[in-house]
């Protein structure tokens, strides 16, 4: 598989995290595709990928996609790109050519996509939109006090409106947090209430794990207990699937959601 990956050119988020349920994923048939490059133009304090100014776009990476989904076999296919802040349309035309490029080479496998906020320009989303992927993931990572520190450009704003109209637009919407990271329990559950209260289908919560010394430290470890506290938490108020638990990841057990 990682040959296979490695040939089309791609990268897999799977490899770049060392993600922990690497085995477990692939053998289900679900893995993470990065595109757009390997270079972000944002700097989250949490993130292990490269802060830069990207190369031009690489209109091939499309086919490239659709043919490693194809040569890996994925029943689940989960796209996720950088920030690509630079560009006019954020990358939003190479995520719909994208969708489209994977479908049309897969037509049995769902795509879901994990997408950056395209700095809250609309027309941007709705084109990604008009690819018609299966699932949209925007994660919104912590809760709100705590954006500036862990992702700074971003807002929490901006982030909701996203699910919000992923939801008008009639698509199953998911996002997640990090826990672990300096959130207060109070504070865990006014965003998850908030977050409910826009009809999102799906929730993640996982443990923060940091890459590297010069990202932010770990406040604390959550317990398996608390984990599963906030999933019946998040089940009662609205949510369809929950995963929670130390080593969830955005991705984790995606084929199981089916809306
Ligand atoms: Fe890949 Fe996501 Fe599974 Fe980790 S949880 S192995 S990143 S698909
Ligand atoms: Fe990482 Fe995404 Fe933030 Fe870029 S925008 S630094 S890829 S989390």
């Amino acid at each position: 598989m990682q040959k296979l990956v490695a040939e089309n050119r791609l990268h897999t988020v799977c490899e770049s995290a060392h993600c922990p349920n690497l085995g477990e994923c692939w053998s289900k048939g679900t893995a993470t595709l990065m595109i757009l490059g390997e270079t972000c133009t944002r700097s989250c304090r949490f993130c292990a990928v490269q802060t830069g100014r990207p190369s031009g776009v690489d209109w091939d990476e499309p086919r490239r996609a659709a043919e490693a989904v194809a040569a890996m076999g994925l029943r689940h296919a989960v796209l996720t790109s950088v920030a690509r802040d630079e560009l006019p349309d954020g990358g939003a035309s190479v995520w719909a050519a994208t969708i489209r490029a994977v479908r049309e080479r897969n037509p049995a496998t769902r795509i879901e996509v994990l997408i950056p906020d395209f700095r809250g320009k609309r027309n941007d989303l709705l084109l990604v939109l008009a690819a018609k992927p299966d699932i949209v993931n925007h994660n919104v990572e912590t809760v709100p006090r705590l954006q500036r520190l862990v992702r700074p450009q971003a807002r929490y704003e901006r982030s909701l409106e996203l699910l919000q109209r992923v939801k008008q637009e009639g698509f199953p919407a998911k996002t997640g947090l990090m826990l672990g990271i300096g959130e207060q329990e109070e504070e865990i559950a006014s965003t998850l209430t908030q977050i409910a209260a826009l009809g999102v289908d799906i929730l993640t919560l996982g443990q923060y794990l940091r890459p590297s010394l010069n990202h932010l430290p770990i406040d604390r470890w959550v317990t398996p207990q608390e984990f599963s506290s906030w999933r019946e938490f998040a089940l009662q108020l609205g949510f369809r699937f929950v995963e929670s638990g130390p080593l969830v990841r955005s991705s984790y057990h995606a084929e199981e959601q089916v809306i």
